[in-house]
């Protein structure tokens, strides 16, 4: 049977409110990504709205096999379920294409072939110089979009106003990277309008992309949706959990004192006793508890403060 405080009874659901979690199959979840799954999860059951799962497998050779089915179990182990069928990515090229080819008629695009070493002395913002190329370069290129010289702002539901100037910050940035392989903010602005995603709760690594990911809606013709960005779990060293930091994958096993852990870090106020129950019984709590104002207005949070 459905338990109807975990999952959204299709009667009640608020329909105006589509939030989802979205991870890349690079590896397991671990605590980092737990939290934002748990985060977003929690906003939009509170709001009686749905959540969405999209695996973000664009990337094949950074995907280990069986990691996209290993993440679906280890949501399940938590209790965190989710509305209607997982959206993979990589069912979605032909539409990734379509608005690639849209942008190019617009003429908002240009090939690229600089290097990182290039981009580097640039100071990491793209100065637009193959843009004013004599002949576009042949081989081994990129697709980069045009960006303008305006601040691009928006009101984070956590973190506040954030804005960007994209020109001077960012520059012209890769929609379809040298490899052939489509750009994450490409395909995350496809998808969030594909899925009418109304709400983005997810890590602050994130924040500055915002701004590129609302550029690219304004120039398809896409709604904007309200962000609200985490802070991210770091470990004693600084660095971001992360496959690349080696950050261990959760273990189910203890689902319910890392539930009540991530409801601490996000500045929710579990009694200790709450460890003792199911996640179900947990995350009802969170749910009809959840307050997304006492998210912490921070940047990071180191990962054994919450212990
Ligand atoms: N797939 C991205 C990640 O795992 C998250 C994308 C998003 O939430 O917009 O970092």
């Amino acid at each position: 049977m459905t338990d109807p405080a975990t999952h959204s009874d299709q009667h009640s659901l608020n329909k105006s409110y589509i939030g989802r979690f979205a991870p890349s199959p690079t590896g397991p979840l671990h605590f980092g990504s737990l939290m934002a799954a748990v985060a977003s999860f929690l906003d939009a059951r509170f709001q009686q709205g749905q959540w969405l799962i999209r695996m973000e497998d664009l990337d094949p050779p950074r995907e280990p096999p069986g990691t996209a089915e290993l993440i679906l179990q280890q949501l399940q182990d938590f209790g965190l379920k989710w509305d209607g069928d997982v959206l993979f990515q990589s069912s979605r090229l032909e539409k990734y294409q379509g608005l690639l080819e849209k942008l190019q008629q617009d003429g908002l695009c240009f090939p690229c072939d600089c290097t990182r070493p290039q981009i580097k002395m640039m100071g990491n913002v793209y100065d637009g110089s193959c843009l004013s190329r004599a002949s576009p370069p042949l081989t081994n290129y990129g697709i980069r979009v045009r960006v303008e010289d305006k601040l691009i702002s928006f009101q984070d539901l956590i973190q506040g106003e954030y804005a960007q100037n994209l020109k001077q910050d960012i520059g012209d940035f890769t929609i379809l990277r040298k490899d052939g392989l489509f750009a994450y903010q490409l395909a995350v602005v496809a998808d969030d309008d594909y899925q009418q995603v109304s709400h983005v709760i997810r890590g602050i690594d994130l924040l500055d992309s915002t701004p590129r990911q609302i550029h690219l809606q304004s120039k398809l013709g896409f709604p904007e949706p309200i962000y609200g960005h985490i802070p991210i779990v770091v470990n004693s060293s600084g660095q971001k959990l992360s496959k690349q930091h080696f950050a261990p994958s959760v273990n189910t096993e203890d689902a319910n004192k890392l539930l009540v852990k991530s409801l601490r870090f996000l500045g929710q106020n579990p009694a200790k006793e709450l460890m003792l129950e199911s996640p179900a019984t947990i995350l009802k709590w969170g749910i009809e508890n959840w307050d997304i104002q006492a998210v912490p207005k921070l940047a990071t949070i180191p990962e054994d403060i919450a212990k």
